[in-house]
This record gives structure tokens, C-alpha cells and sequence, in this order.
């Protein structure tokens, strides 16, 4: 069935992904204001309203600010591992019970199924999400210092990939962060550069592979059109061609992107 899909925001100032299908809404985190994310959900014809669930990658701020707002204000479940919830519970502010969903496995929300995997990144128990309706799958890989072969594994021939490029190595080593900041991003538990998605990705796709987003990008130490020419390069390098059955897109910061439509 066919799911639509938008980042409403990517980057370490915020990060929130709206994905539906004709039955069912859900947001992978929501890390800006409550208001913002309303403000960006009309943006792209959607309302809080019609959620039926918030899902948690992990408990930095850059993915829960607006969790505990979204969740009073539309009474909306919030579904996380339980480490997760240990971390994220003292910043959420007051939820109700029934909407402190604790998750282990694989689960459903109204008629999309939700495959959690861990990540390797510096946060409790971080996941990210593989999101299918029918045949229809999407994937949401953010926030990962490297990327696992049992990740790689599940990330293989999806629909939609949401991906991490967060920054660009070099601009991150020459930059102006205090050195144990660089290495805490460029660590095993950090974020994914330029380079590490530009060779991971022709491992993970065919010609015919839909939509990559490329997500999470650094405000300070990466360029968007940095990010793109390195990944299209390198699948050009492997024969990939970004056309028609291989689109590759950026996700912003300041706004939503397009309403996606896969499968
Ligand atoms: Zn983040
Ligand atoms: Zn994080």
C-alpha cells in the first residue's frame, strides 16, 4: 500500500519525519516545539489531529523537545524501548499511562508495521526504524556512528531510505568544535560523514531503488551540495544514475521537504 512521506525537519537543531498511508500517522520523533511541528505538518497538508502515534529513535533533545506537548495536546501514544523512555521520561513532562508504550520487537501502529533495530550511537538504546505497509517499506537510519552489517542487512532494497550525511570529515576536523565534540561525532557512537553514507550506499541499492534522503545534515560542518555531489558521485562511480527509478534528495533544517509518495 502506498505510504506518503515528509521530513518535516533534519539536523541536530531538530529532527521529525511524518509517515502515512490511507489509514494510519505516526511521527518517527519530534524534536522542535509542538508549535513548530504543527506549523510544519500544515505546511505539508497534514494536522496533528489525524496522529496516531509519536515513535522515539532515542532520547536526545534534537529528537523529543515536542514529544510530551504533541502527546497532551493530541493525546497522542508515544512508543519507545524501555532504556529510551528511562532517558527521555524526566524531559517529556507529565503523559498518560495509557499512552507510555514501551516497545521490544517488531509491533504495529494501526495497519503500518514497525521494525525497530539498535544503532550504534551515544544515546541509551537507539534505534532506527524500518516502517512497511503491505509490500511498501521505508527506512530510517539516523544518528549512527557506523553501520552495522546486520543494519546494512535490513536496510537493503527498500522503497525509501532515510539516511544520515551529517558531515563532511574534513570540515568537521578543521572546524572550530572543541576536539572531544570531533571525536565524539566522528566516533563509533557518533554520526555518519559524507563519505561513510557515499560508501555504504551503493552496497544497499539498485538501479532501481525509489527515493534516498539524506538527513541529519551538520549545520557547521557539512554543505548540502557537498553531501549531494558525494553520494551522487559515488554511486555514479558504481553505475547508479540518479533519474527516474533513483532519486536522491536532501532533507532541511528550516522546512518541511515535499510529500513523498512510495510504493
Ligand atoms: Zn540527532
Ligand atoms: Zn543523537
Amino acid at each position: 500500500m502506498e505510504m506518503e512521506v515528509s521530513v518535516l525537519a533534519s539536523g541536530s537543531s531538530g529532527n521529525s519525519i511524518y509517515i502515512s498511508n490511507s489509514k494510519t500517522r505516526i511521527l518517527i520523533d519530534a524534536g522542535l516545539s509542538g508549535k513548530e511541528i504543527d506549523e510544519r505538518l500544515k505546511k505539508i497538508g497534514a494536522c496533528g489531529e489525524e496522529l496516531d502515534a509519536i515513535l522515539v529513535t532515542h532520547e536526545h533533545s534534537d529528537h523529543i523537545k515536542g514529544v510530551g506537548v504533541l502527546s497532551r495536546r493530541y493525546d497522542l501514544p508515544i512508543y519507545a524501548n524501555d532504556l529510551t523512555w528511562q532517558g527521555a521520561a524526566p524531559s517529556l513532562g507529565k503523559i498518560k499511562e495509557r499512552n507510555c508504550r514501551i516497545f521490544q520487537g517488531d509491533f504495529m501502529v494501526g495497519d503500518l508495521g514497525i521494525r525497530p533495530f539498535s544503532i550504534p550511537h551515544d544515546a541509551n538504546d537507539p534505534v532506527g526504524y524500518i516502517i512497511n505497509s503491505g509490500e511498501t517499506r521505508v527506512g530510517v537510519a539516523t544518528d549512527m556512528g557506523f553501520v552495522p552489517e546486520r543494519v546494512k542487512d535490513l536496510l537493503w532494497g527498500l522503497d525509501m531510505l532515510i539516511i544520515e550525511a551529517n558531515h563532511d570529515l574534513e570540515m568537521l576536523m578543521t572546524g572550530s568544535y572543541p576536539w572531544p565534540l570531533k571525536h565524539r561525532i566522528n566516533g563509533e557512537k557518533g554520526h555518519l560523514s559524507n563519505d561513510d553514507t557515499a560508501a555504504l550506499l551503493p552496497k544497499l541499492i539498485n538501479s532501481n531503488f525509489p527515493c534516498i534522503l539524506l538527513a541529519h545534515l551538520s549545520k557547521d560542518n557539512n554543505i548540502p551540495e557537498l553531501a549531494y555531489i558525494t553520494v551522487k558521485n559515488s554511486l555514479e562511480d558504481e553505475g547508479l544514475y540518479i533519474g527516474e527509478n533513483l532519486q536522491l534528495n536532501l532533507a532541511f533544517r528550516e522546512r518541511p521537504t515535499q510529500l513523498y509518495r512510495v510504493g
